[in-house]
């Protein structure tokens, strides 16, 4: 961690004397990111909240990922600053409508994107995150696969598998569908050395123009071993402070624009108030937990 502020300073002493871990999502504002004990994707911090010490995780990330780390971690208290800070594409799937549509196909097991709700997850065969989701449906024996909640991941997944078929959700992520062809030509012009990474959340014609396709872990591991000094990042633009910050020596385009207000509505204040009062926590119902936990662990198992 470099020079904090007062508040940030604040937090860390609050956080070391609480026994609290913070986990902070790629997409956090810098000043939260600063203070996190781990900043990563979803498949990271997901594996982190299992195996930690601190009897309270915080979770500063949207609502999913708060309820991933109760299920994984029933035994700890978990907070989530702020609980309006909300994936929409994790509620495009409810957990009736999915039981109705999946009747439609007995014996098709299916998948989830861990961006769903702990409900939904009680509904389904296994997880999946964007840096596995192509290992985990074809962990599957199943030659179909129902894919929920993003349409537009699964594309990719059938596009990486084509002899599975994939039964798509009609789901979406806002700010990766943003994202248009137009928008990376345009820096593609303007930084023609660049290498284009894009994160599988876009639509199909955007990933055609990757020279990697990568989760956001991925990117940054992509960035550190390869030989090119400039990237255009296809992703949520919070991802790129992260980027220049561990790997200085490198340029970093962002894309205008792709910005989540989900994931922004977690501000440094929310974090402190948040350790003042230790919540709000993350409830879930035990049974929703004990369902939650198999799909969970299957994914982390492969
Ligand atoms: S970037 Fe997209 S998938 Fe991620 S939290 Fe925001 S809306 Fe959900």
């Amino acid at each position: 961690m470099g020079r904090l502020s007062p508040i940030q300073d604040r937090i860390r002493e609050l956080a070391d004397e609480k026994d609290v871990l913070i986990l902070a999502h790629n997409y956090q504002i810098p000043e939260v990111q600063d203070i996190a004990d781990i900043v990563g994707d979803s498949l990271v911090l997901a594996i982190k909240a299992t195996g930690t010490p601190q009897s309270t995780i915080m979770f500063c990330g949207v609502d999913f990922m708060a309820e991933s780390a109760k299920a994984l971690s029933p035994e700890k208290r978990v907070i989530h600053p702020v609980p309006g800070s909300r994936c929409p594409m994790a509620h495009m799937v409810d957990s009736e409508s999915l039981r109705e549509f999946r009747a439609g196909y007995p014996g098709v097991p299916v998948v989830a994107y861990i961006n769903t709700t702990a409900e939904t997850k009680a509904e389904v065969d296994i997880c999946c995150t964007s840096a596995n989701a192509v290992k985990v449906v074809a962990s599957l024996e199943s030659d179909k696969v129902i894919f929920v909640p993003d349409s537009n991941l699964g594309l990719y997944v059938q596009s990486e598998l084509p002899d599975k078929e994939i039964i798509l959700w009609p789901g979406y992520c806002h700010v990766h569908s943003d994202i248009t062809v137009e928008q990376i030509e345009a820096l593609r012009n303007e930084h023609p050395e660049a290498k284009v990474l894009i994160h599988p959340e876009c639509t199909m014609d955007v990933i055609r123009m990757a020279d990697k396709v990568a989760s956001t872990e991925g990117m940054i591991t992509y960035a550190r071993e390869s030989p090119a000094r400039e990237f255009i990042i296809g992703t949520e633009e919070g991802l790129v402070y992260r980027m220049r910050k561990e790997i200085p020596d490198k340029a970093f385009h962002p894309l205008e624009n792709a910005i989540c207000p989900n994931m922004k509505k977690i501000g440094i204040e929310d974090v402190l108030k948040a350790l003042e009062e230790m919540g709000p926590t993350v409830g879930l119902d035990p049974e929703i937990i004990e369902r939650n936990r198999p799909p969970l662990e299957r994914m982390l198992s492969l």
